[in-house]
């Protein structure tokens, strides 16, 4: 019996292929979950986000880079990252050879990589009581850590804004994914590597980022004799972004709508808070059916990805456009992005199957709906 279900599942899927018009990539951002993304039939990596990369070990190298207390101190953070990064992207863009692998720039909830600064201030307190001098790291950690301390840690210093501030981040990132190109062009394979900025509101802050990108893979091109040409593209995860895409489409090859952090946005609700007592009460109450943050919100997030898309095309005509936040697995959501004209969604590799299925679905029904008009 089971073999059969298995049959059964593979006619589905296959029927599903052959008419549907989304193209279904996954999040990942190891080999591991890349191969395994490719198996259950992901055609690329929608969104590969880097910030695990630099959790472990590396967090110390984070902790220097963006406290460091000069360019020396920030420059060997830098120097001692690339190499490590090589190779994170190397294996990815190996596992996905031939198919499109969109890497993020970091884009961290800073807060969880810097020290813990209660924990901080309780030891520096400690050894003044005990009539200690703290050590001098403590102290000058303590300082460093309150300059960058912030209340809303999810509104402050993350995505673009950091490799705005951070003078060599965005550089190394794309050094790193450039020579991982080279390496693989050298190894005979068939890298396709993409580069996404996130949480991107203006069109000044991709253009910055941009031409940043545009120097390095010069550089990294004249050194290897290798032409490396990797296009740019953006998240769309801020209604401002959404807003304002016609103008983003000018500096952006592609979007990439963020559906968690727009959702959070635009509602106003915290991503991180979904447990709290009073949103379930919403949905007892049917103030929403379904939480927003696992089907599309047509009324807002949905309109505000309509009219991203309608804007951005118009500037910028086949603009390719794609949705990598947790929605790109949900089925509901799924027939809103089929609708909505996407190119693509993106999700855990795991329901990559699930995805191209109601990708297939929404393509039979919207046919039948206008077959039968
Ligand atoms: C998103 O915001 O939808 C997204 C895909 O990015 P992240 O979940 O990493 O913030
Ligand atoms: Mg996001």
């Amino acid at each position: 019996a089971s073999a059969e279900l298995v049959g059964a599942v593979a006619r589905a899927l296959e029927r599903a292929d052959g008419v549907r018009r989304l193209e279904v990539r996954a999040n990942a951002d190891t080999p591991e979950d890349a191969a395994r993304a490719r198996r259950f039939g992901a055609r690329g990596i929608g969104l590969c986000r880097t910030e695990h990369m630099f959790l472990g070990e590396r967090r110390r190298l984070v902790e220097e880079m963006v406290l460091a207390r000069g360019d020396a101190e920030r420059d060997r953070a830098l120097a001692a990252l690339l190499p490590l990064q090589r190779r994170d992207f190397g294996g990815i863009l190996e596992a996905m050879d031939g198919l499109p692998v969109t890497i993020r720039l970091l884009d961290p909830p800073l807060h969880e990589f810097l020290p813990d600064r209660t924990a901080l201030a309780v030891r520096v307190a400690a050894a003044e009581a005990r009539g200690d001098l703290p050590a001098a790291h403590d102290t000058e950690l303590l300082a460093a850590v309150n300059r960058m301390h912030e209340e809303n840690p999810m509104l402050g210093l993350r995505g673009v804004r950091l490799g705005l501030v951070v003078p060599g981040l965005v550089a190394m990132q794309v050094r790193a994914i450039a020579e991982a190109v080279v390496e693989r062009v050298r190894a005979g394979g068939s890298p396709r590597a993409e580069i996404m900025v996130p949480l991107v509101g203006d069109v000044r802050e991709l253009g910055i980022v941009r031409e940043e990108v545009r120097r390095v893979l010069a550089e990294v091109s004249a050194a290897s004799g290798v032409p490396v040409d990797c296009p740019v593209g953006t998240m769309i995860e801020l209604p401002r972004a959404a807003l304002t895409a016609g103008r983003i489409a000018g500096e952006a090859e592609f979007f990439s709508f963020g559906t968690n952090d727009l959702t959070q946005t635009t509602w106003g609700f915290s991503r991180d808070d979904v447990e709290a007592e009073f949103f379930s009460a919403y949905l007892d109450k049917g103030v929403f059916p379904v939480s927003p943050f696992e089907t599309v919100d047509r009324d807002g997030v949905g309109r505000l990805i309509s009219i991203a898309v309608a804007e951005g095309r118009a500037a910028r005509p086949g603009l390719g456009i794609g949705v990598c936040g947790e929605h790109g697995g949900d089925p509901a959501s799924v027939h809103f992005f089929h609708a909505a004209g996407l190119d693509y969604v993106s999700c855990s590799p795991f329901r990559v199957p699930v995805a191209r299925l109601e990708a297939g679905r929404a393509a039979l029904e919207r046919t039948e709906a206008s077959d039968s008009r």
